[in-house]
């Protein structure tokens, strides 16, 4: 029996929302000017743990504790279950012993986004959505045409000119129809129409003050937290999440917050989100209750490149205890991206790469102590943009077949 009780709610205010008014925010915030996005709500009392119930395959051996109604067959490609690995090497390098990566890579279509969609395919199947619609940069938008090809609806994404090749190329072999824009607020113009026209299912935001995506797909996030708890045997004190609007920071806090409710853990881990534009550091600085916008600028962490946060992320960062790290600097990025791969054989998308980039930033600013328990959260693949990482790294050379040229371009003798 899922635990979701039907119905969703404002974080803020508390106000009721039904699942036909699920993507427009609360109402009542509206009216006073905030924008804010609701959240499912769950009956959490008497839960035996662990709730998995494996005959599920993927995420869905949590279905209780996702915003949907249970039924024989999840559409799932069995997300999820990602590893959380030891950085012995990279912890030996930072001074710290117990520094671990979630490699989310390992996921059906190469990142987290994929436990977001999972999640929201199978309500737009609940709901009767014929369509799916969202803006996307590209890891969302591959895991929307994924699942959307494998539940057999239609999926529309609205992507920006500027995104990498590859990004477009998944999108558009998953079967989407994949249309770009040549600015965010220009997609979120055409997509709400879309949305009051014709009906489509919204898996992204698409408001302007940002609200975040679909509430039914973040609370896949939740999984996260579960996964982290389970490995571990306890909560970390410390979770470095890269963070646009902050879908994972809410989704993954909610996930520890229902640890919490259930009794598995006292106290979840601080999160830090890393962030290339600083927004949520900004609104940290001004102890502003609402996202504050930033400059925009273009980094090599475009995956995360936006100007403003959204509540529920500053929301999860202020119930957690929690913090940002702002890195601008792309040449931060894209050595910690080499230093993942090189380190620990994870090669990491630059937006994955700005944990490790914050958390270098948080141990010089000593937000974060070296005796910590810190898991960093790599959100996806290197593969999905190759020409950032191509750009920090020599042309590979050409020899003739003899150890005296060998020699010379290895610089001495190999060992
Ligand atoms: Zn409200």
């Amino acid at each position: 029996m899922t635990l979701y009780r039907g119905y969703l709610e404002c974080p803020r205010c508390g106000h009721r929302v039904e699942e036909d008014g699920a993507f427009d925010g609360c109402p009542v915030c509206a009216r006073a000017g905030w924008s804010i996005n609701v959240h499912p709500v769950y009956d959490l009392t008497d839960v035996d743990w662990p709730a998995a119930d494996l005959k599920y395959p993927g995420i869905f051996r949590w279905h209780r504790l996702l915003p949907l109604v249970e039924r024989t067959k999840f559409v799932s490609l069995n997300e999820g279950s990602t590893p959380l690995l030891p950085a012995l090497r990279l912890g030996h390098l930072l001074g710290m012993d117990r520094l671990y990566v979630k490699d989310e890579s390992r996921n059906p279509t190469w990142s987290y986004k994929d436990r977001l969609v999972a999640v929201a395919v199978n309500k737009a199947q609940e709901l009767g959505a014929d369509t799916i619609v969202l803006s996307s940069t590209g890891n969302q938008g591959a895991a929307a045409a994924a699942y959307a090809a494998l539940a057999g609806l239609r999926c529309v994404v609205f992507t920006l000119e500027s995104v990498p090749l590859t990004m477009k190329l998944l999108m558009q072999s998953y079967g989407a129809e994949v249309i770009a824009l040549r600015s965010g607020p220009q997609r979120w113009t055409v997509m709400s129409e879309a949305i009051a026209e014709w009906g489509w299912m919204p898996i992204s935001g698409f408001r302007d003050p940002p609200i975040g995506s679909n509430p039914f797909g973040i609370d896949g996030y939740k999984t996260i937290a579960y996964e982290i708890v389970q490995d571990l045997g306890a909560a970390p004190e410390v979770l470095f999440i890269p963070a646009a609007y902050g879908d994972g920071l809410a989704g993954i806090q909610r996930g520890f917050e229902d640890l919490m409710a259930i009794g598995v853990i006292a106290r979840g881990p601080r999160l830090i989100a890393a962030e290339p534009l600083g927004a949520y550091r900004a609104a940290l600085a001004d102890n502003a209750e609402m996202p504050v916008r930033v400059e925009s600028g273009s980094t090599v962490a475009f995956s995360t490149a936006t100007p403003i946060g959204t509540y529920q992320g500053l929301r999860a960062i202020r119930a957690s205890s929690g913090d940002a790290q702002a890195v601008g600097d792309d040449s931060r990025i894209l050595a910690a991206q080499k230093t993942l791969a090189s380190q620990e054989g994870l090669y990491m998308e630059p937006s994955a790469a700005l944990a490790l980039a914050a958390l270098e930033g948080a141990l010089a600013d000593r937000t974060v102590g070296h005796d910590e328990v810190v898991v960093l959260l790599g959100t996806s693949t290197g593969l999905k943009d190759v020409q950032a990482s191509s750009s920090a790294l020599p042309e590979v050379p050409v020899i003739e077949p003899s150890l005296s040229a060998l020699s010379r371009v290895l610089g001495d003798r190999p060992s």
